[in-house]
């Protein structure tokens, strides 16, 4: 019998200790060092997390929309938390929580420095977010006067830092790319700091940043990904630990004859004596249909067992032929030793968005300390 039984997901805060050490090990010392807490800190435990990267001694915390800040503020977290997305409908609480927004376009600005004033805040930190190539959110270089101007006569706001996001910095093949766009932010930059009488902070860089483009990590970086145990790299992943084990449990076993079908819209069929085995994970736990038909497998007493026929909202069902194996036996799906990047490519996607896509009612269990 396994010990868990029930679906859980694991996550171990000395492999998440291991990964902030082993990145901090990446930038000078000097380097202040931003931890990505949004979707749950990647779809683990964000309040766990954050304390955990605080008592270490992170600098600061990216989330991406305020509601999300606001669960930090309320389990104690005290660092700075810098909001990525802020939405209008959000703006008096962000202010209220101490949260401070990615102002990413003279439409947010103007609604921010309203309620900021509204709400008569001096010198409210704020941070300037540039486009420089992504085209998802962020000022273009030719609003750097319009923003200054806007600023220059408003002390309800003080520019915290000024920062930009890489399109590709995993990726070799865009380098002349990303230098680019590490060149344009810092004209940016310097543009702002000439008409500015204080200092910000410049930050561009994500984990694959930090290990890629070192030269550009500025006064801040931030990591997600990295702190998490992945690195879009087989050599940066082997130094890094996944802090997220997705486990489970067999609940039934079952023994199929040839030309029998599994699961829904018979779309596993049999070519002959089979063991299947049922397991409490389906879609709406954030194994995807994708999983499905033979794609993705999990890991049952260290062999491999194919996920077959459709996936299901609450189960999946694994080919467990030549696997000895009961029922309450416990099954991985992904963790440290099925690594959540090599599942995810099973279904042609990214660790990223499996681990994010394991929804709340898994379990979650905290180990280390
Ligand atoms: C999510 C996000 C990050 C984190 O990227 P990783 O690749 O996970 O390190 C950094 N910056 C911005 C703007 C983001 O949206």
């Amino acid at each position: 019998m396994s010990r868990i039984g029930e679906t859980t997901l694991e996550i171990d805060l000395n492999a998440l200790a291991h990964n902030y050490s082993y990145l901090k090990s990446m930038i000078l010392p000097e380097t202040k060092f931003l931890a990505v807490v949004k979707a749950f800190a990647y779809g683990s435990d964000m309040v766990a997390i954050a304390k955990k990267l605080e008592s270490l001694g992170v600098d600061y915390f990216a989330v991406a929309y305020a509601k999300e800040g606001v669960l930090l503020r309320d389990a104690g977290i005290e660092r700075p938390i810098l909001v990525l997305h802020p939405q209008p409908a959000h703006l008096d609480c962000l202010i209220d929580r101490c949260l401070e927004p990615s102002l990413y376009s003279k439409n947010i600005l103007n609604q921010f420095l309203k309620t900021a004033q509204q709400k008569k805040q001096e010198a409210y930190p704020v941070h300037i977010k540039f486009n420089t190539g992504l085209n998802r959110l962020g000022f273009g270089e030719n609003e750097v006067d319009f923003i200054l101007k806007e600023l220059e006569q408003r002390s309800e706001v003080k520019i915290k830092s000024i920062f930009s996001h890489l399109a590709a910095s995993e990726d070799p093949r865009e380098k002349e790319f990303s230098k680019a766009q590490i060149t344009s932010f810092e004209k940016i930059a310097e543009r702002i700091s000439q008409k500015l009488n204080y200092k910000t902070l410049r930050h561009i860089v994500n984990t694959s940043g930090i290990i890629n483009y070192p030269e550009a990590q500025f006064e801040m970086v931030r990591s997600g990904i990295g702190l998490y145990g992945y690195g879009n790299d087989a050599e940066i992943d082997s130094k890094l630990k996944p802090i997220a084990t997705l486990k489970t449990i067999i609940s039934q076993i079952h023994h199929i004859k040839p030309n029998e079908t599994v699961g829904y819209n018979r779309a596993y069929k049999s070519d002959r004596s089979k063991t299947t085995a049922t397991l409490p994970l389906g879609h709406a736990d954030g194994i995807g249909r994708q999983y499905g038909n033979g794609r993705g497998y999990v890991l049952i007493h260290g062999k491999k067992a194919p996920i077959i026929g459709n996936v299901c909202m609450d189960m999946i069902m694994v080919d467990i032929d030549g696997i000895d194996c009961k029922e309450g036996d416990e099954v991985l799906v992904f963790g440290q030793q099925n690594s959540a990047e090599v599942f995810a490519s099973s279904a042609n996607t990214i660790s990223y968005e499996i681990l994010t896509a394991i929804s709340q009612r898994v379990k979650r269990i905290i180990t280390g300390t």
